[in-house]
C-alpha cells in the first residue's frame, strides 16, 4: 500500500477513532454541505421528526463516515453502520430495519455495492417506513407489510454514478464532499497533534497539509508518521525541519506525490516525449496494470493538472515539466 493512498489501511484505524470529530463545529472544511445539513438538522429536531435520508459522494478518506457520526450525535440518536457488500441476504437488511428505534440513524457504506434484491427492500422502507415480506410459497404466497420506525439512512458512496436512479431519487438530501485546502488540512493536523499531544509548529502543520493530496485521512497518516521521527530523531516537537525531513524520508514531496507518481510522469516524459500515449503503453512501461493507473494512479494527477486525457492518450503538461525539473519542450501546450 501508497502511503498517500486515500484508502482506509490498518494503521490508520486506531487513531482515526480518536481523532474522529464528534460535533459539526470540530468538522473542519466542507462549509457547504455543513450548512446545509446544520439547517436540517435544527428542523428536524424542532418538528421531532427523523432526518431526510442523506447521500454523501466523494473520494474516499474525506470523512463521510466522519459526519454520518455527527450527524446522529448531532440528533443525538443511535447510529447503526453497515457496509454495501456486508449486507448479503434480503434478510440481513429486514433484521438490521427492525431492530432500529424512531429517529435512528442507519449508516451504509459503500451503498452503490447493494445488491440488487437487497436494494429493493429499501425502497418501500426509505418511502414508506414499511417492509414487505413474503409469507409462504408458490401459489400461496402472499406479501404482508410491516411498519417500521421512522428512521433516517445515511448512505455513503465514492461512485455516485453507480447508484440506481430509484436509490438515488430516495434521497431528500444529497451532498457532495470537495477535496480540502492546504490551509484546511494544515489545521485537520494541528488539531489532530493537539489530541495526540504533540507538539508542532504551525508551519510543519502547513508541510504537512500541502503533501496530504486534499484529503484528511492521509493528513493524519502523514502526521503519524513524522510524529514517529520527531520522538526518535529529535525532541519529540515537530518543527518545520523535521517534518521536511521526515517526509523527505517517506518520499512524499512538496505536492504529495510518491514515487510511483514520479515514474509515471518521468516514463511519459522521457520515453513518450510527454505523449500523447495510451494507457497500456504506459502500464506496460511500468510495470502496472492499465486499471490500476486508471483508478488509482492517475486520477489525482489529472486534478492537479499534471496529466491530460486526450483521444490519443495521456499527456503531460508543462507543469509535470516543470515540478520534475525537466525542461519542457518548445510549444508545449
Ligand atoms: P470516508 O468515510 O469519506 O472515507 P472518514 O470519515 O473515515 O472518510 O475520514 C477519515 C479520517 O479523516 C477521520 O477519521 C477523521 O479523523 C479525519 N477527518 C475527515 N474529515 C474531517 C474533517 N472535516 N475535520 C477533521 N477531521 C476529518
Amino acid at each position: 500500500e501508497r502511503i498517500i493512498s486515500a484508502n482506509l489501511m490498518m494503521e490508520d484505524q486506531a487513531v482515526e477513532l480518536s481523532l474522529r470529530p464528534k460535533y459539526l463545529a470540530e468538522y473542519i472544511g466542507q462549509s457547504q454541505a455543513k450548512e446545509n445539513l446544520k439547517i436540517y438538522i435544527e428542523a428536524a429536531k424542532m418538528r421531532k421528526e427523523a432526518l431526510d435520508h442523506v447521500l454523501l459522494y466523494g473520494p474516499p478518506g474525506l470523512g463521510k463516515t466522519t459526519l454520518s457520526n455527527i450527524i446522529a450525535n448531532e440528533l443525538e440518536v443511535n447510529i447503526r453502520t453497515t457496509s454495501g457488500p456486508a449486507i448479503e441476504r434480503p434478510g440481513d437488511l429486514a433484521a438490521i430495519l427492525t431492530n432500529l428505534q424512531e429517529g435512528d440513524v442507519l449508516f451504509i457504506d459503500e451503498i452503490h455495492r447493494l445488491h440488487r434484491t437487497v436494494e429493493e427492500v429499501l425502497y418501500p422502507a426509505m418511502e414508506d417506513f414499511a417492509l414487505d415480506i413474503i409469507i409462504g410459497k408458490g401459489p400461496s404466497a402472499r406479501s404482508v407489510r410491516l411498519d417500521l420506525p421512522p428512521f433516517t439512512l445515511i448512505g455513503a458512496t465514492t461512485r455516485a454514478g453507480l447508484l440506481s436512479a430509484p436509490l438515488r431519487d430516495r434521497f431528500g438530501v444529497v451532498c457532495r464532499l470537495e477535496y480540502y485546502t492546504n490551509e484546511e488540512l494544515a489545521y485537520i493536523v494541528s488539531r489532530a497533534a493537539e489530541i495526540l499531544q504533540v507538539e508542532m509548529v504551525g508551519e510543519a502543520a502547513m508541510e504537512i497539509g500541502m503533501r496530504s493530496r486534499g484529503t484528511p485521512r492521509i493528513a493524519n497518516r502523514l502526521l503519524k508518521r513524522v510524529r514517529d521521527f520527531a520522538q526518535v530523531k529529535g525532541d519529540g516537537m515537530i518543527t518545520k525541519e523535521i517534518a521536511e525531513v521526515a517526509l523527505r524520508l517517506i518520499k512524499v514531496d512538496k505536492l504529495g506525490l510518491d514515487e510511483i507518481d514520479h515514474k509515471m510522469l518521468k516514463a511519459i516524459i522521457t520515453h513518450f516525449r510527454g505523449g500523447p500515449v495510451g494507457l497500456d503503453t504506459i502500464a506496460a512501461t511500468i510495470g502496472e496494470e492499465g486499471q490500476t493507473i486508471e483508478d488509482v494512479y492517475e486520477p489525482y494527477l489529472l486534478q492537479i493538472g499534471f496529466l491530460q486525457r486526450t483521444p490519443r492518450g495521456r499527456m503531460a503538461t508543462v507543469h509535470a515539466y516543470q515540478h520534475l525539473g525537466i525542461e519542457p519542450p518548445e510549444k508545449k501546450e
